[in-house]
């Protein structure tokens, strides 16, 4: 195998797809140098070597020394220098590369090669006798620390001493004698700590540099990078060792970092910085004021349009904005790095829409490079990016499930009753629960975000918060909440009511204290580029929305329908008259606690107008869209409050004794609630539940209608696992809009369907779709009850599950992509199934899964009619929705 490529002189043995081999850096020296420009010579060692290195005990394959030694030779002869020269020395920088881009993660030494002749023959050569000690002080400094792993403090103290000892205090005032001084000490410093002579050897410390390198990739620093970035699959480092240029060989010298267009914008401008007389490390360290590089155009014209040159070769080769090093050393340019530049969410969508225009890619490729996450960071606000991220470390209290992407500020409440409180007096609230329930809707929609200590992706809390784009942060289960003390503690902080809490909901960090936050605005480019995955996506995107408003915010983020309205979620929040939600909820409670029919209906009666108004706004805002509205779901026990307090309360309201309402609840106890009296059960049951809500549904549509609203209802029925079962709530429902419709003499059209949630009624799609005019698929319950996993419980193992340092069982969370093995295997047949009986028939998915682009793009694949995704998550969906068609070319 081959272990070592050189490049140099226009020619290299490797190319720029060898990113994998040669790393990132060295595959875009050798590409760099094969069109032609100006790269200084030298070669890479690959990514496999360090493969070997690391399956090997640390030994390096056995042909590496030579083939090093070969390259090296190549390189003296190109350069016409020779390593540790004492006239005019060839110097080298050694540095790490791997395929994806770890900036500041891994090790680089500069100026290997000097020794104390050839440092002499540096200066000879530069005529410059203070550049040349400078260089080798450099060289010993960075080798002590890097390499032998000397503590950076010891060598900072003596270049501190020197310097006071000298009474200078900026090192460009050190002199040649200064910095040889330092070398001095910093070498007996060397050989007291080593017990060993400062290396003269350079191919001694080549060894010594390229092992520093490799032994980075496992540093502490690169492991977590890995893991917090989530980079798997790499075979290790490549070391890039080349010649060394100089920018600080004075006012004709210098080195810069630039972007073909302006990386947090995108427009095409070149975007750069560049400092006169200094090296790359200066740049980065931010040290000096960098100019920009319009000055250097005026500065070093000729160089200035050579780089413009660079800027539209690359740009145009690479079919993609370039991040580009360079250095210019007497007058003379060099490139040292390009790579793809990283760049805002806003600039992606510009740049992708712009370089489509400009016909440097398809519109195809445009889609393609825009990542969901990109579509996240548009619209959720996020913390200050000029926070310094120590201060951030500083401020981490504790860590949970990140639900709901986004940041949110606000002072920590502990109750939803407190929370609504609190907004009303114009606070701004962090809502922490240790896990919220329906009753929390009200608290949970006026906080600024949401912590929960239990909990994974589909809770409550995550499912509730994600339709309204709200930070949330679940299962964090550190947390100690003390609800009477009005306090949590959490790894040994203590955080009181009204304390100041940041959450991150993009990583699942808590913060204590007010974090600054920044909203991104959506750039144009935004518009165009979704647009264009409109036109080539197949599938439908609908949006799961509860309350009209979030109706109309989806239908803006461009859903084509409602595929999942909750219905049971307006039961205790009025989101339009909020004064009116404590009727709403007497009304709810009073028809759970009803022992008769007769009484339970008299409850409904109150609710009805209520929910009738709500559908009527929701068909309102969706005019001349699909609207799917499901029947009650939950067990009713959520409804009911459980501490004796509030049942007191509730028992004088409706007129019963507080012992009636105890027992009632306590009649409702359910072990198991999730496999309990829920779903279409409850209709089975309470036929005067489903004649309310189809009454409601039908009265309101006919209404719109009647005022030239276009309005095309389809009602749902939850959680079926039989057609007898269908076959009865469709009769039902039926019976009560048919009569509706016939009474008010108009023509109204409206489907009955069911969602497919349990493995029994996937099995049986053939038969229930004899019954059912359309399918949607729940896969939170699907896949909660195929894989026997609790959603609401699983987050406190499945991040075990995830993890590939742990058990590594999934790759990815199945309640936030779809298991495609199992849950994914009942979906496709249960499609079959369902339309082999009724080929027609329309098949829907609205469980979390629709708004998650890995699983859109298997629901893509199965063919199903349309996703049903939470109305911030509508754009990710289109997107995924089109990429998957792309990918399937
Ligand atoms: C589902 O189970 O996937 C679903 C959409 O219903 P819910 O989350 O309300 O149970
Ligand atoms: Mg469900």
């Amino acid at each position: 195998m081959k272990y070592v490529y050189f490049f140099g002189a226009g020619k290299a043995d490797g190319t720029g797809d060898m990113r994998e081999v040669l790393g990132g850096k060295g595959a875009g020296l050798a590409e760099m140098t094969r069109i032609g420009l100006p790269v200084p010579a030298g070669f890479t060692i690959t990514t496999q070597a360090c493969d070997y290195f690391y399956k090997h005990d640390k030994k390096y394959p056995k042909e590496l020394r030579a083939e090093v030694a070969k390259e090296v030779a190549k390189l003296e002869r190109l350069t016409k220098k020779k390593l540790g020269d004492a006239k005019d020395p060839l110097l080298v920088s050694v540095r790490s590369g791997s395929a994806r881009s770890m900036p500041g993660m891994m090790e680089t030494i500069l100026n290997l090669g000097l020794n104390s002749k050839s440092v002499e023959g540096l200066a000879k050569a530069t005529n410059n006798d203070r550049f040349a000690w400078d260089a080798y002080r450099r060289f010993v400094q960075m080798y002590s620390s890097v390499v032998i792993g000397l503590p950076k403090d010891d060598l900072e103290t003596r270049l501190r001493n020197m310097k006071d000892y000298f009474k200078v205090k900026d090192d460009t005032e050190v002199t040649a004698q200064g910095w040889r001084q330092l070398v001095g000490e910093y070498k007996a410093y060397f050989k007291e700590k080593t017990g060993k002579d400062f290396p003269e050897d350079p191919i001694e410390q080549l060894w010594g540099a390229i092992g520093a390198v490799f032994g980075s990739w496992m540093g502490e620093k690169a492991v977590t990078y890995r893991r917090v970035e989530k980079i798997t699959g790499l075979l290790g480092t490549a070391v890039n060792v080349v010649q060394m240029v100089f920018g600080n060989t004075g006012e004709e010298s210098g080195t810069g970092v630039c972007f073909t267009r302006d990386p947090s914008t995108g427009e095409k401008t070149f975007f750069g910085d560049f400092l006169l007389n200094a090296q790359g490390e200066d740049v980065v360290a931010g040290i000096r004021t960098p100019m920009h590089l319009s000055e250097l155009s005026k500065k070093m014209p000729k160089v200035y349009k050579q780089l413009e040159k660079v800027r539209e070769k690359l740009e145009k080769h690479y079919r993609d904005m370039q991040d580009m090093e360079f250095t210019v050393e007497a007058g003379k340019l060099y490139m040292l790095q390009t790579r793809t530049g990283k760049r805002s969410p806003a600039a992606t969508f510009r740049i992708a829409v712009d370089m489509a225009n400009e016909k440097l890619i398809s519109i195809q490729e445009a889609i393609s490079r825009v990542k969901p996450e990109d579509i996240e960071r548009l619209f959720y606000p996020v913390l200050d990016p000029n926070v310094p991220r120590k201060d951030l470390e500083s401020r981490k209290i504790a860590e949970g499930i990140n639900a709901v992407p986004g940041a949110a500020v606000g002072k920590a409440v502990f109750t939803a009753e407190e929370a609504e409180h609190w907004a009303e007096k114009g606070e701004k609230v962090i809502l922490v629960r240790r896990e919220t329930s329906p009753e929390d809707v009200g608290g949970m929609h006026v906080a600024q975000g949401i912590l929960t200590a239990t909990g994974g992706k589909t809770s409550h809390a995550a499912v509730v918060a994600r339709g309204w784009g709200k930070c949330c942060i679940v299962g964090a289960d550190k947390l100690d909440i003390d609800l009477r003390a009005k306090k949590l503690s959490v790894n040994g902080h203590v955080v009181k009511q009204g304390d100041w809490l940041t959450l991150d909901g993009g990583d699942g960090s808590v913060y204590q204290g007010e974090i600054g936050l920044t909203r991104p605005q959506p750039p144009k480019a935004y518009e165009t580029l979704m647009k264009w995955c409109d036109k080539v996506r197949k599938l439908g995107v609908r949006t799961n929305a509860d309350t009209p408003n979030d109706a109309r915010v989806a239908r803006e983020m461009g859903a084509e329908g409602i595929g999942l309205c909750r219905t049971e979620h307006m039961f205790f929040k009025d989101f339009e008259f909020p004064e009116k939600s404590i009727e709403r909820q007497e009304a709810i409670q009073e028809m759970i606690l009803a022992d008769s029919p007769e009484a339970r209906r008299k409850a409904l009666d109150k609710l009805l107008p209520f929910q009738r108004r709500d559908f009527t706004g929701i068909f309102e805002a969706m005019n001349g869209l699909p609207v799917t509205i499901r029947l009650i779901d939950p067990p009713l026990h959520e409804f009911v409050p459980h501490d004796p307090a509030r049942q007191a309360d509730l028992a004088k309201k409706i007129g019963v004794s507080p012992e009636q309402v105890a027992r009632r609840v306590e009649q409702l106890h359910e072990a198991n609630p999730m496999l309990g009296h829920r779903g279409c059960r409850l209709c089975i049951t309470f036929p005067e539940i489903l004649e309310m809500q189809v009454t409601a549904i039908i009265e309101a549509a006919i209404d719109c209608q009647k005022r030239g609203v276009k309005v095309l209802p389809e009602i749902m029925h939850p959680l079926v696992l039989d057609k007898k079962e269908l076959q009865i709530l469709e009769t039902a429902t039926r019976r009560v809009a048919d009569k509706l419709i016939s009474d008010a003499k108009v023509k109204l059209e409206y489907l009955v369907g069911t969602m497919i949630e349990l493995p029994r009624a996937a099995l049986l799609a053939g038969e229930i779709a004899e019954v059912a005019q359309f399918f949607s698929f729940g896969t939170n319950d699907l896949t909660q009850t195929t894989m026997g996993l609790s959603r609401d419980d699983a987050g406190r193992f499945l991040p075990e599950y995830v993890d590939e340092n742990k058990a590594g069982i999934f790759k990815a969370d199945p309640f936030q992509t779809i298991d495609q093995a199992g849950v994914g295997q009942l979906v496709d047949s249960a499609t079959k199934k369902g339309r082999k009986t009724r080929p027609k028939l329309k098949v829907g998915i609205c469980g979390e899964h629709g708004g998650d682009a890995e699983s859109v793009r298997f629901f893509h694949k199965v063919g199903l009619n349309y996703v049903s995704a939470s109305p911030f998550r509508v754009p990710i969906s289109r997107l995924a929705a089109a990429q998957a068609v792309i990918e399937s070319k």
